[in-house]
């Protein structure tokens, strides 16, 4: 079984179209498929229309949020309701195209378990967009080690077994193929097409740039010190600590041998801060040791409120 999710928020003119050509694409497959529609707590009428369409087709499953989680909260309730063994992200603004599917279960076919797709010829805002997203995509991918040109690229195909136990925090959707590639996934892309946005807008501006920057500096910390934050806390502290040491010498060293009083030189507040600064890390790694073994033991929480759902019991 195929699921394909669509996180949902103020779409309502794309709905229709995007079921419409969802049936095209999904029906000449032959196999059985479902669509997940999860409403992000959308303002306009997406959630009448989104019952509407659930009400003449059972295929189609839809989660209404009780306020607006992100795309990755509605993207993570999509993964927890789907029932195929592949899942198939894709946005409900039309800007990605339901023909490209079948393309991407062939990838799968040929032995991967993430098909990303690339948006080579991507339809958005030059400077404003591309620009950016041509950065960040460079710095994911020096940073994680997956080589991928787009991983801001809603449209992926997933094997089940190698997202099941993804939890999905910030804005890390985006960040599903690195977390599975550590997991030993074979990763792959191909490009699908792009079109511009026909209604509404895009719900991001520039301050994405910031969150994607400190999400992955998170995703890398947990990957390399998630069960050890000690080691960056307490190497900072020793550092800062070894520092103080220094300084203090060097202080104490120009007092008794060349009579230099303290007050003459910032060295002994040098001395004292780095010292603070030291114990302190220490302390925060102590803390951050006991938070990632609660973080650890309390897994199997819920990251959002549903407020209603429709065909899933
Ligand atoms: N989206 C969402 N919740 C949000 C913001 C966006 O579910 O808070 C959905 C949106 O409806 C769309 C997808 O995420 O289906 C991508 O959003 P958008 O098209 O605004 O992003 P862009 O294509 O501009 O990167
Ligand atoms: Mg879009």
């Amino acid at each position: 079984m195929i699921s394909v999710i669509v996180p949902v928020f103020n779409e309502e003119e794309s709905l229709p179209r995007l079921y419409e050509q969802l049936c095209a694409a999904l029906e000449p497959l032959g196999q059985p498929w479902e669509v997940i529609l999860v409403n992000d707590g959308s303002r306009d009428n997406s959630a009448e229309v989104l019952d509407r369409l659930a009400a003449i087709d059972t295929r189609l499953k839809v989660v209404h949020f009780r306020r607006n989680y992100g795309q990755t909260g509605a993207m993570m309730a999509g993964i927890d309701f789907a029932s195929g063994d592949i899942i198939i992200p894709i946005d409900a603004d039309l800007q990605n195209d339901p023909k490209d599917i079948p393309r991407l279960l062939a990838k799968l076919d040929e032995g991967y378990d993430v098909v990303s797709g690339w948006r080579r010829d991507r339809k958005d805002d030059s400077l404003r967009r591309n620009l950016p997203s041509r950065m960040a995509n460079w710095l994911i991918s020096r940073v994680s080690g997956v080589k991928l040109h787009d991983y801001g690229c809603s449209l992926k195909a997933y094997r089940r077994e190698v997202i099941k136990d993804v939890k999905l925090y910030g804005e890390m959707h985006r960040f599903i193929p690195i977390y599975a590639s550590w997991l030993g996934a074979r990763v792959t892309e191909i490009p699908v097409t792009h079109h511009a946005r026909q209604f509404g807008q895009s719900k991001y501006g520039l301050e994405r740039i910031a969150k994607v920057v400190l999400d992955l500096l998170v995703v890398k910390f947990l990957d390399r010190y998630a069960q050890k934050p000690i080691y960056v806390f307490g190497g900072f502290g020793l550092l800062s600590l070894v520092i103080s040491a220094l300084v203090g010498a060097w202080a104490l060293y120009l007092k008794l041998f060349l009579d230099v009083a303290f007050i003459r030189t910032p060295l002994p507040l040098l001395c004292v801060f780095t010292a603070m600064l030291g114990i302190t890390c220490i302390l925060m790694g102590l803390l951050a040791e006991l938070v990632t073994r609660t973080w650890f033991e309390s897994q199997g929480r819920s990251t959002y409120l549903i407020r209603a759902k429709r065909n899933l019991d």
